[in-house]
């Protein structure tokens, strides 16, 4: 590839994504650099697999940019005051993130002579089912396509796929769309807004800024949540193609432009304007699983982007029907003793927590981890009064206990396994929430922080918390 041929290319970080990103642009002819800051066995045996295939690797320094680098190409670790990206802006260097990447390498469709549309999700909340429940809409279309992100295909795959897809559901994060400057999605949705991450983006504003650029360009519907102000402001702040309309989804019955909810059944009154009840019925929320308010705001979500797309009721209604929610999303483990147990390790935030924490009374609440920033008094004021106990872990707990003296005085709070990691961990934390419940309660592992400081990741913080319960 004549563009890419002996580029010298920065890759930021050896991780999953950095590691993906330095083989595609070996691939292209780039001469590629990773460079990392960490060192160690682990770094050193990825390293290794590179270096094996011609790619260049520099562990034990991040900061410095190397002689000649004409493109970063970063991973979504890589906070933006990091020292490389400082000493790029001097030197005149662009960066981008893997999604940046992906959308300049996308290729025309056979078919259609362009490139796959993109129907974009982000926001604090909900991005992977919202993308798998769009993914199982357009399936449920006859359409060749993928749920992208975190969980499913990756973009850099998505776009290089040898068979084509004919349009894709594309997950975004706040740090992908900081790093992706040339992104024009078909149509994009910001869930909503609640502070998370903030220790990357530095500040609420940023967060905001970052998460509105996915309305940048929208070709055809910006689409908001009429619950959450802060998404429809970004819709207003943003410069949009000629024709591009604003759709507002939300939980009651819909004024013209949105999606709502009538008598238990999903209203379109965006894409059927006039008032053909029978003809906007675009499914019903018996149909979505789980049927909890935030996930009938995230099938809305869905459905308007595909509606924009131009998919008819019966796929809508079709898609969501067949989609199933992946693990650690309030995932139910067991009822033992009248006591159930249930696993939302990916709440990793507070505002994730606040919905899964409304779900159950009385509840056992399993919480700590990494804050990243985040504070807890509003969460705990919240919830104070479906609290039985409070079993507290990992090394913020602090911020989560001195919450709770503040909002729950009256809750008990435990804290085991101080210092102790994984299975170790997690088997002693969960015979102290099971002492504190008493039948009838939920105990619920929602920790409203990130898990690294304990596990591998929220995905190993679930598995071990449901192999503890089946031990009980
Ligand atoms: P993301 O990809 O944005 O992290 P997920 O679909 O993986 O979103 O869900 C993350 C967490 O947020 C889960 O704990 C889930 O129960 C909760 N959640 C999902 N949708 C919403 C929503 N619309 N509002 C609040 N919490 C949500």
């Amino acid at each position: 590839n004549p563009e890419w041929a002996g580029l010298p290319v920065v890759v930021a970080g050896l991780g999953l994504s950095g590691v993906s990103a330095a083989k595609v642009l070996h691939d292209l002819g780039a001469h590629v650099t990773v460079v990392d800051g960490g060192t160690g066995p682990a770094l050193d045996a990825k390293a290794a697999a590179l270096t094996a295939q011609g790619v260049t690797v520099r562990l034990g320094d991040g900061a410095s940019l190397p002689e000649g680098t004409r493109l970063i190409v970063t991973s979504p670790g890589w906070a933006p005051d990091s020292p490389l990206f400082a000493a790029a802006e001097q030197a005149g260097v662009p960066v981008w993130g893997d999604v940046e990447l992906a959308w300049r390498l996308r290729t025309p469709h056979p078919a259609t002579g362009e490139p796959a549309p993109w129907l974009a999700v982000t926001g604090t909340n909900g991005k992977t089912t919202t993308v798998q429940m769009l993914a199982s809409i357009l399936t449920a279309a006859g359409r060749r396509t993928a749920a992208v992100g975190n969980v499913g295909v990756s973009v850099l795959d998505a776009v290089l796929a040898e068979e084509p897809y004919d349009v894709l559901a594309v997950e975004l994060s706040s740090y992908q769309l900081h790093w992706a400057p040339s992104l024009r999605v078909h149509s994009g949705a910001v869930l909503n807004l609640a502070p998370d991450h903030l220790d990357w983006h530095g500040s609420m504003e940023a967060y905001a800024a970052d998460k509105g650029r996915i309305y940048q360009g929208n070709q055809v519907a910006c689409v908001y949540n009429l619950a959450d102000p802060a998404t429809e402001a970004l819709v207003r702040e943003a410069d949009v193609e000629e024709g591009c309309r604003a759709i507002g989804f939300g939980l009651d019955a819909p004024a013209v432009s949105n999606l709502g909810v009538v008598d238990g059944l999903l209203v379109d009154r965006a894409f059927v304007p006039d008032r053909d009840r029978a003809a906007a019925e675009i499914g019903a929320v018996a149909d979505i699983h789980p049927p909890a308010p935030h996930n009938i705001a995230n099938a809305l979500a869905a459905a308007a982007l595909a509606r924009a797309y131009g998919v008819d009721a019966k796929a809508v209604r079709d898609g969501l029907r067949a989609f199933t929610p992946d693990a650690h999303r309030i995932a139910h483990v067991a009822e033992i003793d009248g006591v159930t147990y249930v696993d939302d390790s990916k709440a990793t935030n507070t505002h994730a927590t606040a919905a899964s924490l409304a779900a159950y009374r009385p509840v056992v609440w399993i919480a700590g981890g990494l804050a990243k920033g985040a504070t807890f008094d509003e969460l705990v004021a919240g919830a104070a009064d479906r609290l039985r106990a409070a079993v507290l872990i990992g090394q913020d707990r602090q911020l989560i206990r001195e919450s709770l003296a503040r909002h729950a005085p009256e809750v008990p709070v435990f804290e085991p396994a101080p210092g102790k990691t994984g299975a170790e961990a997690m088997t002693e934390i969960v015979r102290v929430a099971a002492a504190a419940a008493q039948k009838g309660d939920t105990v619920l592992l929602a920790p409203a922080c990130a898990s690294m400081d304990m596990f591998t990741n929220y995905g190993e913080r679930g598995d071990l918390f449901a192999a503890a319960v089946r031990e009980l």
